[in-house]
């Protein structure tokens, strides 16, 4: 019997697990999958840009994956993975429990890394956070609070973050609620991020896309600052290297992210962020064995960053697909196959949908990165329908264990 661990059960972890488990299913006697996550519950991460605003609850968009993992013949352990010994091909869990494999796939998503700026620590009580749920709910009530107290509210990313997207979500949806809520005219609202130029998104922008946002910054009536790098954070101020100094009551800032805790403790995987080095096969470089997906995956920007720092976004859609490229290429290691499936990070296509408030932009291209063949960024100025359906979409088919759906 051979072992193939998942380490994550996530978009990527979920996906990959259930990609092998229909793979395997007439070798059942000959494998066993074993997925091991701290978390039993599947989380529709995207959707917490909401959750601020009250219009999400955290059990709204989340769902308890162990009756897929029974149905599908893939055993669960519930712990967190303390780390990979990967020339003795072990995953060492917490009271140093061995965990044998043949096959490893590492799908363990980011940890933030807060020490960028001080003062930027959930418990400084400065400044709040939408990466995970508990700070998600946190920020609803700090929202709460500024409605009742209106004054000036800060939002962006710091220097080298990489996920502007979902701030920028978060933005749009802040001017949004604050208008719903009849305090828009009482809050200066800020937008700072490090990109170079509004909508460059990590991934050196979209036909058009300055433009859009830019049009939407002046119709929202939000000030922005680019190239942004932050110097120190204070209980009323956030003050730039620039020497601006930007008062605030409320703010929000996406901080850099770095591999998860057990990846940086596994040295011989990955580089110095704890992302984990793999080829275009997503095969580690180092151990044949060894495959990582999503957002574990060390991805280098592909153009030079002059000024401020910043980092490449690695969405839901390249996660999804990265899972679905291991599971792959584990099926053809083990059916005696030379030939990988081959796809850089970058020429995966860009398929996303960005809230903007009362309206939506849907951004398309054939790759994430350049050279392009075809880039569009689409507004739907009437409602923002599209980020809904794509949510139901995604739950449906994962609580549905429909891993192979686009
Ligand atoms: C606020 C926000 C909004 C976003 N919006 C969008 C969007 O609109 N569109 C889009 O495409 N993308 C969006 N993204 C990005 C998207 O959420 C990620 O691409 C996706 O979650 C990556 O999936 P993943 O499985 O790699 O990592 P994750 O979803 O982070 O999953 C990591 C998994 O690893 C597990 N894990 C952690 N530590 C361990 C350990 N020690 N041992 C075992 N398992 C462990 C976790 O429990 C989890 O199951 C957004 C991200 C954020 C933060």
């Amino acid at each position: 019997m051979k072992n193939i661990v998942i380490l994550g059960s996530n978009f990527a972890g979920f996906t990959a697990a259930l990609r092998l488990a229909r793979k395997l299913k007439r070798k059942r006697d000959e494998f066993k999958i074993t997925v091991v996550s701290p978390s039993r519950d599947f989380l529709y991460v995207p959707s917490l840009i909401w959750v601020p605003f009250g219009r999400r609850k955290i059990n709204d968009i989340k769902f308890d994956l162990r009756p897929l993992f029974i149905k599908n013949n893939i055993e669960f352990i519930q712990k967190a993975a303390e780390r990979v010994d990967p020339d003795n091909n072990v995953v060492i869990l917490p009271d140093n429990e061995k965990l044998k494999y043949d096959y490893l796939v590492v799908a363990t998503g980011v940890k933030m890394n807060f020490d960028i700026i001080k003062g930027l620590r959930p418990e400084d009580n400065m400044i709040q956070n939408i990466v995970i749920p508990k700070l998600a709910n946190k920020t609803l009530n700090a929202f709460e609070e500024l409605v009742k107290d209106p004054g000036p509210v800060i939002v962006g990313a710091t220097q080298s973050a990489s996920c502007m997207g979902a701030a920028y979500e978060y933005l749009f949806n802040m001017d949004k609620e604050l208008r719903t809520r009849k305090v828009r005219d009482k809050v200066t609202l800020y937008w700072i991020t490090p990109e170079p130029y509004l909508g460059n998104f990590g991934i050196d922008g979209m036909p058009g896309g300055e433009g859009m946002l830019k049009m939407f910054m002046k119709l929202y009536n939000i000030k922005w600052i680019v190239d942004a790098s932050i110097e120190t954070i204070e209980e009323d101020k956030i003050i730039l290297k620039s020497g601006e100094v930007l008062p605030y009551k409320m703010a929000m800032l996406m901080p850099p992210f770095e591999g998860a805790d057990v990846m940086k403790r596994s040295k011989k995987l990955v580089d110095a962020k704890g992302f984990v080095e793999t080829n275009a096969a997503y095969q580690s470089i180092y151990y044949d064995n060894v495959f990582a997906a999503g957002l574990a995956v060390k991805v280098a920007p592909p153009f030079e960053i002059k000024n401020t720092p910043f980092g490449v976004p690695k969405t839901g859609y390249p996660s999804d697909v990265t899972g679905k490229i291991v599971a792959e290429n584990i099926f053809r290691l083990i059916t005696g196959k030379k030939k990988m499936v081959e796809k850089e990070w970058g020429r995966i296509p860009a398929l996303c949908v960005m809230d903007a408030g009362r309206k939506e932009v849907y951004l398309v291209a054939n790759h994430l990165f350049k050279p392009r063949q075809f880039a569009i960024m689409l507004p739907n100025i009437f409602n923002d329908f599209g980020k809904v359906l794509l949510e139901k979409y995604f739950l449906w088919k994962n609580r549905h264990g429909y891993a192979w759906l686009p």
